[in-house]
């Protein structure tokens, strides 16, 4: 079990840090995840990107990752300790760039037409590269060939 963080905190007043695969994650994100405390930081990622906040592609432990317990890290697929992480936050950084056409640091505003940019390339697959053999990877399959129905991020603005 992984017992070093990896995070720094969340910072209210800047830009909302994801990294790669954390833009696929989101897209499905209904209220599901490895702990009570995982989900509340989760959810308030998606509720301060839907009210507008600014986001930036950023390299490694994100505002996600800040609220990871050790034995959510232990769980995780995708824990920074994993040799892989690294090139599945590569490949879904590259893809994220190819759909929204913003760099590694680069503050944005993810409204609902990027939100269904990215949602159009998870549901052909194009940008799934970093699901790898996650074991979230048949719930997130579901909620994608759903609609996204009932997942929590919206976009900026979105009504
Ligand atoms: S399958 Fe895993 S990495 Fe892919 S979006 Fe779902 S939770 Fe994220």
């Amino acid at each position: 079990m992984q017992t070093e963080p990896c995070r720094d905190a969340v910072k209210e007043n800047q830009p909302v840090r994801l990294r790669g695969h954390h833009f696929l994650c989101l897209l499905t994100y209904k209220g599901l995840g490895y702990t009570p405390a995982f989900v509340e930081n989760m959810t308030a990622v998606a509720t301060r990107i839907n009210a507008g906040a600014k986001v930036i592609l950023h390299p490694g432990p994100d505002d996600i990752c800040a609220a990871l317990s050790p034995a959510d890290r232990a769980a995780c697929n995708h824990d920074c300790a994993k040799p892989e992480t690294a090139a599945l936050d590569d490949m879904a950084e590259k893809a994220t760039v190819a759909v929204l056409g913003h760099g590694l640091n680069e503050a944005f505003t993810l409204d609902a037409e990027k939100v269904e940019k990215l949602r159009a390339a998870f549901l052909t697959g194009e940008s799934r590269s970093a699901c790898g053999l996650c074991r979230w990877r048949a719930v997130c399959d579901e909620i994608a060939e759903s609609g996204f129905a009932e997942t929590l991020l919206k976009g900026a603005h979105a009504t």
